[in-house]
């Protein structure tokens, strides 16, 4: 039996290369620096996974961007337009690299970067393959090979990790029209067996390929590709020993194939599905070795040894232990670095952080879960303790509040439905607020500038009183509620100063939340977050944010929208307790929410906004699953708006996403005004409500946030008619794309003057 990890988070336990690159890119530390912060952290993961055990211990995990960035430069696909970089004198093969990542603004040149995703349902992203028609791939960059090598004269001898070829294809995006990129394999699967022959010059023995595309659905030309490539490095390499891993979800019906490849191994992820395990063996050859992914790579939670172990010995007793591996679900870039960092008793209790693990607590629970399943004597012992701290979590009064239970099963149907519907409740709020046609409002927040996040740092050193902090914060408030009336926008917001951001800030306010100081994790590239852990019944103890709306509006005689974040997003971007369904914990979180609204009603806010950007991505992977989690979604949204007064007016607001599936369960939510992100696509996925004939308000983005760019005037009276051609004058808001947070406030007042100066052109044209 043997132990395994599938990667090791790379930004260091002290965030060493976010800081490393970041000082890189600013032109304040050499290149030699930088790559040495880099190999640091390569030997402490290594020397860490050796110590405690792992015999199988992962390379080319590292990455200094991103690992789907390093196999394109791996295997030579470098988009033309960075060329240049290369031939300009002076770049190191890592300069092209953080071009491609970020672009490159230097030397007469100005290049976009690629485009960046999401890594299948999680929340770090990766950037995107770029292929083209007849495409040729060549080794270029023997990074993979340089970290084995890296391992060796450290007297380690690694398993290098690469995203199969499969996988890598399907992660990217034609460029051009006229092919499919799947039938790029045959060019681009010589470049793997190039790289494997050097790996095996240097006696290498387990190579990991990465498919977890294997967990979602295929075409029948995808599961061909899968057969030729692995039956290809079965002929060229017999002898190597290939861990093919998938992870996120079942293999379900690829089940048969995923066990019909000729590779050593099979790795599959049994926190997300327990119950493929019979499956999978049932199918499993007699010469297939199995690694079972036990120990949860997308959680902060202790692992429950007495249920894993219960998994591993079904598998050992159809297997044996030669066949067995015992593994995290997935690679651990998903979980914080260390717990044992976390030594601030305020925010995270000692009860608490004994239900926990962050990854080096993992690669321990990995070697201990392999001790057990051997019954080896020594490890009694943390079987019993791991029982206890188990149990003790099970039973606390810390995570089950019987109130909070019994008002999640009182839920009536009409506590998620409106009193009115939309029509009835569109004339009363019309009646009530009084706005023109085409609206002028903003997303919520207005610039954090260093100076608003001073007063945080140093109100929460200690440096200044919570009423000195406040009233700083007042007069932000203030000074942004008098310059949305001097530019005559209509219904106005306070601007979310108050707010370090849209979750945290809720969080904080909530029972139920628990923060860490260090629990890090990789967004994109030297991004990181830092989510806050739900570990017991969430309630709102009190209003959390009716202090600043009632402010806001005391000041003006306009409106003043209420801004909260949605129960999905704030579930989405959390680490979630794992003892009862998502669901359960979403519900409950609308509740809180649902108080939140009524309070602010109560206070006389007449318009709020509940946002829901992460609705889109807790879709589950597999679209068989879709509507069970969009049912709970919806209903958890629309429980939240649902407690106030028919003319008391409820919008939403989501990210730049594809609408075009779920417009049905959008319309589901009925918020009386959504407002997304819409300028970037031209308009393009306001098509999706136009076609769907979306009954109420909407307010598409008319110009681009993320970039400092003012638009003029004239752009968006051009966006806005086109809008106006596939929805109805009277269904339109007029707003930029997302919150102005990130921009300077010169920026801010120059766009926004010219947005209320759009909406009058387009109401002078009624
Ligand atoms: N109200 C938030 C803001 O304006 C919304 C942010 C978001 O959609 N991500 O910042
Ligand atoms: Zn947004």
């Amino acid at each position: 039996m043997l132990t395994n990890n599938l990667g090791y988070p790379r930004i260091g336990s002290k965030r060493e290369l976010k800081k490393a690159c970041e000082q890189y890119w600013s032109g304040n530390s050499s290149i030699q620096s930088l790559v040495q912060t880099g190999r640091d952290i390569r030997k402490q993961n290594w020397e860490l996974q050796k110590e405690a055990g792992i015999d199988l211990i992962p390379s080319n995990d590292f990455s200094f961007y991103d690992q789907v960035l390093d196999l394109s430069l791996t295997v030579g696909a470098i988009p033309k337009r960075y060329h240049e970089v290369i031939l300009n004198k002076g770049n190191s093969e890592l300069d092209l690299y953080f071009a491609m990542a970020r672009g490159y603004q230097k030397d007469g040149l100005d290049i976009t970067a690629m485009e960046m995703t999401k890594w299948f349902d999680t929340n770090y992203h990766y950037i995107v393959p770029e292929f083209f028609k007849d495409q040729q791939f060549k080794l270029f960059s023997t990074k993979l090979l340089d970290e084995y090598h890296e391992g060796l004269r450290l007297g380690i001898k690694t398993k290098p990790v690469i995203i199969g070829p499969v996988s890598y294809l399907l992660l990217g995006k034609e460029k051009e029209a006229g092919f499919d990129r799947i039938d790029l394999v045959k060019n681009l699967l010589p470049v793997y067996i190039e790289l494997l022959k050097k790996l095996e010059e240097q006696h290498v023995e387990w190579v990991q390929f990465d498919e977890p595309f294997l967990s979602l659905d295929l075409t029948d030309k995808d599961k061909a590709a899968y057969k030729y490539v692995y039956t290809e490095l079965k002929k060229q390499f017999p002898k190597l020993k290939i861990l093919l891993a998938t992870y996120f979800a079942a293999l379900q019906d690829n089940a048969v194939l995923a066990t019909s490849l000729p590779v050593h191994a099979l790795h599959i992820d049994l926190v997300r599905s327990p119950e493929q395990l019979k499956t999978v063996l049932e199918l499993i050859p007699a010469n297939m070795t199995l690694s079972v992914g036990v120990v949860d790579g997308r959680n902060i939670w202790k692992n429950d040894f007495q249920k894993s172990l219960v998994l591993i010995k079904e598998a050992l007793e159809k297997v044996g232990d030669d066949r067995l591996i015992i593994s995290p679900s997935c690679s651990l870039i998903h979980s914080p670095c260390d717990l044992n960092l976390e030594t601030n008793e305020d925010t995270l209790t000692p009860e608490i952080k004994d239900w926990m693990a962050f990854a080096k607590q993992k690669v321990y629970e990995v070697v201990v879960l392999k001790q057990l399943a051997n019954d080896e004597e020594i490890a009694d012992a943390k079987l019993r303790a791991n029982f206890d701290s188990n149990e003790n979590r099970r039973s606390s009064k810390l995570i089950h509040n019987p109130v909070v239970k019994q008002r999640v099963a009182c839920i009536s149907s009409r506590d998620d439905q409106r009193a009115s519907e939309f029509s009835v409740r569109q004339k009363l709020q019309g009646e009530s607020l009084k706005l023109p046609l085409f609206p002028t409002t903003t997303i919520g927040s207005f610039p954090q500038t260093a100076e608003v996040r001073s007063w945080r740092a140093k109100y929460k050193k200690g440096d200044l009183s919570l009423a000195e902090y406040d009233a700083l914060i007042e007069r932000e408030t203030a000074e942004t509620i008098r310059f949305q009336e001097d530019t005559g926008i209509d219904v106005l917001v306070h601007g979310e100063f108050e707010r370090n951001d849209m979750v945290e800030y809720f969080g904080e306010q909530l029972a139920g939340f628990a923060f860490t100081k260090n629990g890090w994790v990789q967004s994109y590239g030297s991004r990181c977050v830092k989510p806050p852990v739900i570990y017991g019944d969430v309630y709102r103890p009190a209003p959390m944010t009716v202090r600043w709306s009632a402010y806001a509006q005391s000041l003006t005689d306009r409106w003043v929208k209420g801004m909260l974040t949605g129960p999905v997003t704030i579930l989405q971007w959390s680490f979630v307790r794992n003892d009862q369904p998502r669901s359960a914990t979403c519900t409950q979180i609308a509740l809180a929410i649902r108080d939140e609204v009524v309070d602010l009603e109560n206070a006389g806010i007449k318009i709020i906004q509940i946002d829901e950007p992460a609705i889109r991505e807790g879709l589950p992977l597999r679209k068989a699953d879709w509507q069970n989690y969009l049912a709970w979604a919806v209903r958890a949204f629309r429980i939240s708006a649902s407690g106030v007064k028919d003319d008391t007016q409820i919008h939403t607001h989501m990210c730049y996403s594809e609408f075009n599936d779920i417009i049905q369960n959008i319309a589901d939510m009925d918020a009386d005004v959504i407002t997304i992100e819409c300028s970037r696509s031209q308009m393009e996925l306001l098509d999706a409500f136009a076609d769907f004939k979306y009954p109420n308000e909407i307010g598409p983005g008319v110009y681009d946030i993320h970039s400092p760019r003012v638009p003029a005037k004239e752009e968006m009276v051009f966006l806005l008619e086109k809008a106006k051609k596939v929805i109805p004058a009277s269904q339109l808001w007029v707003n930029p794309d997302c919150g102005l947070k990130t921009r300077h406030w010169d920026e801010t007042k120059k766009a926004l003057t010219e947005m209320v100066a759009a909406a009058k052109v387009l109401r002078e044209s009624v």
